[in-house]
């Protein structure tokens, strides 16, 4: 898995203190709405790619929510650029009623937007108190940086890129920092 590596984007020490800032943001944003009003913050991690990132936002974020699971396709196997998105209804977990919800969308990486859109359409129709999206990269291309999110941990150049819970062919969500692969790992796909 190592010897796949081509070049590391950001290590484990730039996430972590990135993810330290971008946390302390988020609380006071989400407790600001908790106290305002009614409602519960409940963040909707999208699977897989997010499962990481997820789990080391949320434990820097002390404040009282609940966890609903969005499952959407849109790379499938090898493929690396989307084709389109898809809700995989049997694994999401949102309720059909979100009127008493602040939501926090947690993905992995903006690119095309298509994932994003569909869900926030999704979300939007099950009447959110609130809707906020948080991802954990951006590519500096024209359709990620045109959509509208509301926190970004890191902006990246245009490259298929893997580890930290971004997978090529459901590989390498394992490896702790962010990487480029080398291209004998794409051959033949
Ligand atoms: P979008 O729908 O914005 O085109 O892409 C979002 C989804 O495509 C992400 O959640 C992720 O699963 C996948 N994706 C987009 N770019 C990359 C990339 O550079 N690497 C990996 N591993 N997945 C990506
Ligand atoms: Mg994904």
């Amino acid at each position: 898995m190592q010897a796949d590596i081509d070049r590391v984007l950001i290590d484990r020490q730039a996430i972590g203190r990135r993810l330290d800032e971008l946390a302390k943001t988020i609380a006071e944003d989400l407790s600001a709405e908790a106290t305002g009003g009614h409602g519960e913050i409940t963040l909707v991690p999208i699977l897989t790619g997010s499962i990481i990132f997820l789990a080391d936002l949320i434990r820097r974020l002390p404040i009282r929510m609940q966890i609903r699971v969005m499952s959407v396709t849109s790379y499938p196997g090898t493929a690396t650029s989307s084709r389109g998105a898809s809700i995989e209804a049997q694994l999401t977990k949102l309720p059909e009623d979100l009127s008493n919800n602040h939501i926090l969308v947690v993905d992995d990486i903006l690119d095309s937007g298509n994932t994003l859109r569909l869900v926030n359409e999704t979300i939007k129709q099950r009447n959110p108190v609130s809707l906020r999206t948080c991802v954990l990269l951006r590519k500096t291309i024209p359709s990620a940086m045109s959509f509208e999110v509301d926190y970004v941990a890191f902006d990246i150049p245009d490259e298929f890129v893997v580890g930290y819970g971004l997978d090529y062919n459901d590989y390498y969500r394992n490896l702790p920092d962010i990487v480029t692969l080398k291209k004998h790992v794409y051959a033949g796909a």
